[in-house]
């Protein structure tokens, strides 16, 4: 059995040596993955080689048994270095948690097989083109034919989606039960019927592949469904709640490393005879920086926290508020990312605005930290919705 004090040093470790990846191999390859906004492969194999993408699995693949606390430790401290790079082990990390909550035996062998020893990506299609806050309302549609769905429609938005092997894709198998007719389903590359629209052009996280998923008559076995049908739903609100977190983590990482960037740019560009760091007027916005970023830190591993005592059956998540904390990890650290590397660019002055600086791409990846996994608004409207919760319903308190 693995002790909170096991864990703990299990936890250490992972971040000192993510930390030293991080800042050696990844760092030196982040201005170039953003300038050519291509898909980066060597991060992929390297994040493969050294157990990232293996995290969510059980221990005998080499994973940490869906650990929260420990993908954010790989979020946080790879996206200190690369947005895009964060991203990918993100995505596949949540593309992989229907699976990892509700697969059967089979399932899990089979799918965790390819991840460990075929180093396959997964990735997370629930988004449509007019489903996107509203996930609900997908179209999607699996219709069930002999051992065979058979699969139309259109995704967008899907992270890792032209690197990706694997999809977890939500579908409705019965669209006359609106969100009880939803299912997930696992889609393999190269299924008879799938193509992969264009690459999306953006504004940050450049490295990132984020494409349309286009299902046109696609033919999936129904041994691909997880779950069972009409968990669909369900699944999607738990990996959410699941994930949240991590993208607080990636923002608080994109967030540490501008600061740090600041700090030191700070105590060597002089104007008015004397270092920036030494204007008072800088000091002020550098220790709300720093504060913003530890309060935000500390809300992310809270929820990671508790979310890592396994409360992934939803009426408990719901019960102590996980889905709660998960929201507000995610929604003030990246208003905090946003903040803290808009007035890292503000710190360097003009220099900031140029290519040459770190910041104005951390900047440019911060803000869809805002955006996706839900936008702020959405999760705004969960945290509200869990404060009013007792005096809407009679039974809850
Ligand atoms: C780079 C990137 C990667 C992504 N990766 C994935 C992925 O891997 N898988 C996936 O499935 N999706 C992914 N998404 C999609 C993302 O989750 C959606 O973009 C997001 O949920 C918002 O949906 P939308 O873009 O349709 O905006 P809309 O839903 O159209 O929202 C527009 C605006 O209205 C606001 N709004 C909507 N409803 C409400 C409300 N009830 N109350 C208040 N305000 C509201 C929103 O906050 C937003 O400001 C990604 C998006 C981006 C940009």
């Amino acid at each position: 059995m693995v002790t909170w004090q096991m864990a703990e040093e299990q936890n250490r470790l992972l971040r000192e040596s993510v930390r030293q990846i991080a800042r050696t191999r990844v760092a030196k390859r982040a201005a170039e993955i953003d300038r050519a906004g291509v898909f980066p492969w060597d991060m992929a194999e390297l994040f493969a080689q050294q157990g990232y993408l293996s995290l969510m699995l059980p221990e005998e693949y080499g994973g940490m048994d869906g650990s929260i606390t420990a993908l954010c430790i790989v979020a946080e401290e790879i996206a200190y270095a690369c947005g895009s790079s964060s991203l990918m082990i993100l995505a596949h990390s949540v593309g992989l948690m229907p699976l990892m909550i509700a697969g059967n035996r089979e399932q899990k062998a089979y799918f965790y097989d390819r991840v460990a020893k075929g180093h396959a990506l997964a990735a997370f299609a629930l988004t449509e083109a007019e489903a996107g806050s509203d996930a609900a309302s997908l179209k999607t549609v699996a219709r069930a034919e002999g051992d065979f769905y058979i699969v139309n429609g259109r995704k967008c938005f899907v992270t890792n989606g032209g690197a990706a092997d694997l999809y977890s894709v939500f579908v409705t198998t019965d669209p006359s039960k609106g969100k009880q007719g939803i299912s997930v389903l696992m889609v393999e590359k190269g299924t008879k019927g799938l193509t992969i629209g264009k690459r999306e052009e953006k504004l940050g996280m450049r490295g990132s592949d984020t494409t349309d998923l286009i299902f046109e008559n696609a033919v999936v076995p129904k041994e691909n469904l997880i779950g069972g049908e009409g968990r669909g739903w369900e699944l999607a609100m738990m990996t959410l709640n699941l994930s949240r977190p991590a993208i607080g983590a990636q923002a608080v990482g994109i967030a540490q490393g501008a600061l740090d960037f600041a700090l030191e740019y700070a105590t060597k560009r002089v104007q008015f005879g004397q270092k920036l760091a030494d204007f008072q007027g800088l000091q002020f916005m550098f220790a709300d920086m720093a504060t913003k970023i530890e309060a935000a830190r500390a809300l992310v591993y809270k929820a990671a926290a508790l979310l890592d005592e396994k409360v992934y059956e939803r009426d408990r998540m719901s019960a102590i508020g996980v889905d709660k904390l998960s929201a507000m990890a995610k929604c003030f650290a990246s208003d905090v990312a946003m903040e803290v590397t808009t007035d890292a660019v503000q710190i360097l002055g003009g220099y900031g605005y140029l290519r040459d600086y770190p910041v104005e791409r951390m900047m440019r990846d911060a803000k869809v930290t805002q955006i996706f996994e839900g936008t702020n608004q959405i999760q705004r409207v969960i945290i509200a919705r869990n404060l009013f919760k007792k005096f809407w319903t009679k039974d809850v308190h």
